[in-house]
């Protein structure tokens, strides 16, 4: 187990997959510097912009995003929670950002679980569709949307590694969590799901 205590500062974990294939949870951390290929944005469903991440992404990628938002909003409309659209990147290191809206947090209602696993799983069928290798997710409606961390980190991390069983292209996936009790939150969720299933090859390993 890896001591909670010890995940303080710049922190990433990895985890090893089956196929080269792992899942990294780094943080306390900017999602706007991360140089995977894309980088996931925890939208509005008008796709304009907004607070929390949204607004961080916009203010360093610059005017390219939200016109290429506005196109997809012209085409199709306001994007509903769960589903994921993807756009250029602007002047951030991360060549694409991939919209998604996650669900917001309603005590007992019970298809959210299944609305926030689609956003993760519909980012990652994005990413393949592009070929791309890597991909940084934030921590998906536990912000102004409300979803209590410890279950949305459980759903997250459970998505992704059933997800990446299935893709060719994308291969390494990085949580990006902004505050330490995120981080702690998600790399809680890696252990129960290693202690859950000792018979896969999953290990931890501290990366740096
Ligand atoms: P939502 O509306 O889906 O809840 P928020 O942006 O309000 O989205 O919050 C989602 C998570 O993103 C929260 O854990 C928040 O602390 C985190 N966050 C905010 N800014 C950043 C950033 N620049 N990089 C990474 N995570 C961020």
């Amino acid at each position: 187990m890896i001591a909670l205590d010890r995940v303080v500062g710049d922190f990433t974990i990895r985890l090893v997959l089956k196929g080269n294939k792992s899942v990294e949870f780094h943080g306390p951390a900017d999602i706007t510097r991360e140089t995977t290929d894309a980088i996931v944005n925890a939208a509005n469903s008008s796709l304009l912009g907004g607070g929390g991440v949204d607004g961080a992404i916009h203010r360093a990628g610059g005017p390219a995003i939200l016109e290429a938002c506005r196109q997809i909003v012209t085409k199709i409309g306001r994007l509903p929670a769960g589903k994921a659209a993807i756009t250029t990147g602007g002047r951030l290191p991360a060549k694409h950002v991939i919209h998604t809206v996650g669900p917001i947090h309603q005590p007992g209602h019970r298809t959210q679980h299944e609305t926030l696993a689609s956003c993760y799983r519909e980012s990652l069928r994005l990413a393949e569709e592009q070929r791309l290798k890597s991909i940084a997710f934030p921590s998906i409606s536990t912000g102004a949307y409300g979803y209590p961390v410890k279950e949305a980190a459980e759903i997250a991390l459970a998505t992704v590694v059933e997800t990446l069983e299935t893709t060719t292209y994308v291969s390494h996936v990085r949580f990006v969590l902004f505050d330490a009790g995120t981080l702690g939150a998600y790399v809680t969720a890696a252990e129960q799901l290693i202690e859950s299933d000792r018979s896969s090859s999953l290990q931890i390993e501290k990366a740096s």
